[in-house]
């Protein structure tokens, strides 16, 4: 789905007049279909010496069907990258040296990937070097071009096995629109596991998505059913009728509840364990807008944005915890905003809760990491471990964005390295990541759904 000057610049004066003009030309983003092949042609993969991942990604790589190379061909789909040999500034060389002659043969909607060490795990010089990748990720994906994207992962030691999940992500075409971030795949969870089937990792898993009668959360709810998840599709009852459409489509449950209500943790407490036994995943997706500047926005629009879009969530996920219903290797899956990030003219409110979104994750995560589920999956040998991370979505094409005014639409769309607005399956699928059994490791991110919006950090 392009937007309509997306459509314009595709027909035949389109393609006449927007080089000449120097107009912004916007890629068609590579997006997920099942069954498409892992990446459309080769990928390099190189290392700087002494690093600690480079086997072990070809492997996660050769079983995500990707072909691998270590010698520069003419065109390559993805550029891989271990930087965790990097252990002093001069060592940054090795990162030119690699991409420089490569740059320019990433192919449409092609990846670039780097990998390093956390630098809050490292000391002196090692980290200063692995701080200093963020930034040349960050200039890559400026200057990639045809819906090509770059990201930094930063792996701790430890977790170089529970990596492959994040990989197969960032390489697919689920990931087309996640442009520049910077992600973390620690050691704190226990619970990392392959699933058994790459196409239905979801299988058997439970899931819960608010405010899934329309937009972003009908689409979470269609692809975490794709993968496999029972879906139990959660709005106000004023949604009923949509409601009931998307959890039919998904073949998943509907249940009517506005989660501001005081009763309402309660009440989704009791229904997911009578119904389900439990919870494996949980998004927090319903959220609301009521957008004013500060001094004439009335308490009221103060009140209810910060009901619906944090107190409830954290209401929510206390119950669940308290009472054992989210079950083990669980996921918690908060939706920011990068107006949470970057801040938004007429949204103080709205902004404030999805920064809260954010420190929600920041808190979440090493209470998770520990989380001691009521009774351990068959043939574990823990109990332990979830994780709680967030979304941050930019410009998405919804209802939302559509009743933006023209300008300032244009301009959320235009503003960003991939030149366009994404849709709400990309922020779905990154959602979908993160539920992914074998994402146990990524705990306590923050990644922004944005093509790399120049909107902000
Ligand atoms: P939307 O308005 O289309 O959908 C939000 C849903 O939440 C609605 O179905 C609504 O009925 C439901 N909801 C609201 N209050 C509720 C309550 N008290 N209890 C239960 N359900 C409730 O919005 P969307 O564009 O699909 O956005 C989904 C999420 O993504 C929101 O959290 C939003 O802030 C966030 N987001 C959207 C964009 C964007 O560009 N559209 C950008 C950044 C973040």
């Amino acid at each position: 789905m392009a937007d309509r000057y997306q459509q314009f610049t595709k027909s035949p004066v389109g393609k006449f007049v927007v080089p000449k003009l120097g107009l912004p030309n916007p890629a068609t983003l590579r997006r997920y279909k099942p069954g498409q092949p892992a990446l459309e042609g080769p990928a390099l993969l190189g290392a700087a010496p002494g690093g600690r991942l480079e086997k072990v990604i070809e492997a996660q790589l050769h079983r995500a069907g990707i072909e691998v190379i270590s010698t520069a061909a003419d065109k390559h789909a993805a550029l891989v990258f271990d930087a965790t040999g990097v252990k002093d500034p001069k060592q940054l060389r090795e990162v030119y040296d690699f991409f420089h002659p490569v740059i320019r043969s990433v192919g449409p909607s092609g990846r670039v990937v780097i990998l390093g060490t956390p630098p809050e795990l490292t000391e002196g010089h090692e980290r200063i070097a692995q701080r200093a990748l963020e930034g040349f990720v960050r200039s890559v994906g400026k200057e990639l071009k045809r819906g090509a994207t770059a990201q930094l992962v930063y792996v701790a030691e430890g977790a170089e096995e529970a990596t492959e999940s994040t990989l197969r992500f960032l390489l697919s075409s689920k990931s087309a629109f996640v442009d520049a971030q910077v992600i973390r795949v620690g050691t704190e969870a226990k619970t990392a596991s392959a699933p058994a089937d790459w196409a239905k990792p979801l299988d058997g898993k439970v899931a819960l998505v608010t405010g899934a009668s329309r937009g972003i959360g009908a689409a979470i709810a269609e692809v975490l059913g794709r993968d496999g998840a029972h879906v139990v599709a959660l709005d106000i009852p004023a949604q009923g009728a949509d409601l009931s459409k998307v959890a039919n489509k998904v073949g998943g449950s509907a249940l009517q509840l506005d989660i501001t209500a005081a009763d309402a943790p309660e009440k989704l407490a009791e229904y997911l364990t009578t119904r389900h036994g439990g919870v494996d995943i949980v998004v927090h997706n319903a959220g609301i807008t009521r957008d004013k500047t500060l001094g004439n926005m009335t308490e009221g629009g103060w009140d209810s944005v910060i009901a619906v879009n944090l107190a409830s969530q954290l209401a929510v996920n206390e119950k669940l915890l308290a009472d054992k219903v989210l079950h083990e290797n669980g996921r918690i899956i908060g939706v920011s905003s990068i107006a949470g990030i970057a801040g938004n003219v007429g949204q103080t409110n709205y902004a404030t809760s999805k920064a809260g979104v954010i420190g929600m994750v920041d808190v979440g995560a090493p209470k998770l990491a520990k989380y001691e589920a009521r009774s351990p999956a068959e043939g574990s040998s823990t109990q332990y471990g979830g994780t709680i991370n967030a979304v941050a979505p930019g410009f998405i094409e919804t209802k939302m964005t559509a009743a933006v005014p023209l300008f300032i639409r244009e301009g959320g769309r235009r503003l960003s390295s991939l030149g366009q607005g994404g849709l709400p399956v990309d922020v779905a699928e990154t959602i979908a990541w993160y539920a992914n059994p074998a994402s146990a490791a990524v705990n306590g991110n923050v990644v922004r759904v944005c093509g790399q919006a120049l909107l902000g950090a």
